[in-house]
């Protein structure tokens, strides 16, 4: 009997018929690689060749004396290769592909950041690749699918329905059962159909497992409270799997868009507005209407923007072994201008969510009190968003300059 992935009724995987058997064989293989030492040995190695792991944690000086409250702490996963911790994942799923014989990988992306770790790790391990993405996803991220395409990658554009991130997950399902037997789909992030859950939380562990060491190596002591920006889930269960059977508060922040109230947001955890049902295969947590049809989310984070959540998440919320709280996308960007300016470190906008929660709580803990905050990702890619959030002048007259040049 395999085990289908409930935690505590969340998770599961809701499967055409036609999937079972793959799902099995990803099941299995995953098992096994788990219970092989050599396994884990190998992912380290190669990620601390490719991707720069351990990635440290940086004393965050300038904020704690600012605060005058917590020590803060910053575990860097913006120092990966591609840029965040998205590596961790496509690099462990590369590894189970080459295991299970597979010469190709699929993938859906919504904002485009999986799109391009998962082209890089194809480019890397020699598999073919393709990348499905909304239409209009796909004209709103263009320099992420400039590198897809320059990594090798065919990025498909998804004309149906909205055109956007769901419509790209239904496509690449519908590849997967065609292509099987070659074929492996490379989730995103720790949520979708049993085991993705737990198996993009088992490649993510390293952040904490590391950041474990780190701290008690530093302070010979455990962190007060961890913060971590929660999208799909996987930084935050990366970093807090480690920590689940300590005295240590852990914290999840998603994003609260443009106010709660606003109706534009992605809080599924932390608010009232989501709910429970099955869909894209699993049970969880979604931002969806009474008939059960999704809505429309919002975050200036596009890797937060997302209507589900990691089962796994749901049920430490219910266990009220995590706690939730959000971040608007006013609090993110100030907290972003502020990490900026004092500490010289560029946190992605999903990053700066965990930063804006931390800070809201930092003044009220004492000096003795350590926080560590995953920064899951850095901020170059968001520059444009960042410039335009800014309303940065300069920045408009260089984008303006570029069009005329292609006008011209
Ligand atoms: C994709 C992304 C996220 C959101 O994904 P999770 O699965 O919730 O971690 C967060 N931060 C960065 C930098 C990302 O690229």
């Amino acid at each position: 009997m395999i085990d289908r992935g409930y935690y505590d009724g969340f998770g599961g995987a809701y499967l055409p018929e036609i999937l079972v058997a793959t799902f099995d064989e990803l099941v299995e293989t995953f098992q096994e690689a788990k219970n092989d030492p050599e396994f884990w040995q190998n992912y380290t190695d190669i990620m601390s060749t490719y991707s720069c792991r351990p990635t440290p944690i940086t004393f965050a000086a300038n904020l704690t004396k600012h605060f005058g409250g917590a020590s803060i702490y910053i575990k860097r996963e913006d120092l990966n290769h591609t840029g965040a911790h998205k590596a961790n994942n496509v690099m462990g799923q590369g590894l189970l592909v080459k295991r299970m014989g597979k010469t190709r990988v699929i993938a859906e992306t919504g904002a485009g950041q999986h799109g391009v770790a998962t082209a890089t790790m194809a480019a890397r391990f020699g598999f073919k690749c393709t990348i499905y993405m909304g239409e209009v996803d796909m004209r709103r991220q263009r320099p992420n699918v400039f590198w897809m395409e320059r990594l090798g990658a065919e990025v498909v554009p998804v004309q149906e329905g909205t055109r956007i991130l769901k419509d790209a997950i239904n496509e690449a399902f519908r590849d997967w059962v065609t292509n099987m037997d070659t074929t492996h789909y490379v989730l995103g992030t720790a949520c979708g159909p049993h085991p993705f859950p737990e198996m993009v939380s088992y490649f993510q562990s390293i952040i904490g497992k590391e950041a474990r060491k780190q701290i008690l190596k530093k302070e010979g002591k455990l962190p007060t409270r961890i913060y971590a920006c929660v999208g799909g889930g996987s930084n935050a269960m990366g970093i807090f799997k480690s920590f689940l059977d300590d005295p240590v508060e852990l914290v999840g922040v998603e994003a609260a868009g443009k106010g709660l109230s606003s109706g534009q947001h992605a809080t599924r955890l932390s608010s009232e507005d989501a709910s429970i049902g099955v869909a894209q295969g699993y049970k969880t947590y979604f931002l969806q209407d009474n008939d059960g049809q999704m809505k429309e989310t919002h975050s200036i984070a596009a890797g937060l923007d997302y209507v589900g959540v990691s089962p796994i998440l749901a049920h430490l919320k219910e266990t009220g072994r995590v706690r939730f709280e959000t971040a608007t996308d006013k609090e993110v960007v100030d907290a972003l201008s502020l990490t900026i300016k004092k500490e010289g470190l560029i946190p992605a906008l999903e990053s700066a969510h965990a930063f804006a929660g931390a800070f809201k709580e930092a003044p009220a803990l004492s000096g003795d009190d350590i926080i560590l905050i995953n920064q899951s990702g850095r901020g170059d890619k968001d520059i444009f968003t960042i410039a335009d959030a800014f309303a940065d002048p300069g920045w408009q007259e260089f984008i303006k300059e570029k069009a005329e040049e292609y006008h011209a």
